[in-house]
């Protein structure tokens, strides 16, 4: 999940964040109230019960530009070992960064347009299907 300022040179995921505004997931699941943390319940978060595990609803108020903005306080579990199918293709080797960047940047667009444009709306689905769940 989106990651500090630091790693820009090693992480695709600086500057996407796209698993953390609710583009590819709509909910990320933690054990209980200390696991989501103190930043997140200051930022307003709540947890969702009535789900089991309890989970809480994404946009996470805490993304900025594509970066966590609480990355060195405490964070839920989940958003230490979330990676989602892009990530894990850079990290296997399966494709380059550059090209994993360029995914990310064209689902930004499409994502831009999305509101006035139902086709700019489809592809960012699409493409969230292709690259980041499959
Ligand atoms: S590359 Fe994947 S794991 Fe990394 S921030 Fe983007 S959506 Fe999240
Ligand atoms: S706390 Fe940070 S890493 Fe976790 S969902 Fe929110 S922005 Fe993403």
């Amino acid at each position: 999940m989106a990651e500090a300022p630091d790693s820009r040179t090693e992480s695709i995921c600086v500057g996407c964040g796209l698993c953390c505004d609710g583009t590819v997931v709509t909910h990320l699941a933690v054990s209980d109230e200390s696991d989501l943390g103190l930043p997140l319940r200051g930022l307003g978060v709540e947890l969702i019960y009535e789900a089991d595990p309890p989970v809480f609803a994404l946009p996470c108020p805490a993304v900025a530009a594509g970066e966590c903005t609480i990355y060195g306080l405490h964070r839920p579990h989940a958003c230490h070992v979330y990676e989602c199918a892009l990530s894990s293709s850079v990290l296997n080797g399966e494709r380059s960064q550059v090209e994993a960047r360029s995914i990310i940047a064209e689902v930004l667009d499409a994502r831009s347009r999305s509101g006035s444009d139902p086709g700019a709306e489809r592809r960012v689905a699409d493409l969230v299907a292709e690259y980041f769940l499959a």
